[in-house]
């Protein structure tokens, strides 16, 4: 066991990212992509609710 190895996963692409802040401004993800995907994703999920007119809009 070594302090140095000290990694964890990225919620995103589950690879494993840098603990270092210094290394790795995007904590807890693995990179800036990551960070922007996650929030991306959260920003889908509000606009879904909103917009159920065009899920009616799929069923023809
Ligand atoms: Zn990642």
């Amino acid at each position: 066991m070594t302090d140095k190895e000290k990694k964890i996963k990225c919620p995103i692409c589950k690879n494993p990212s840098e603990m270092d802040k210094e290394q790795n401004p995007y904590l807890p993800f693995c990179s800036e992509r990551c960070r922007t995907i996650d929030l991306g994703a959260w920003l889908d999920g509000k606009y879904f609710i909103e917009s159920d007119e065009f899920f009616m809009d799929s069923e023809m």
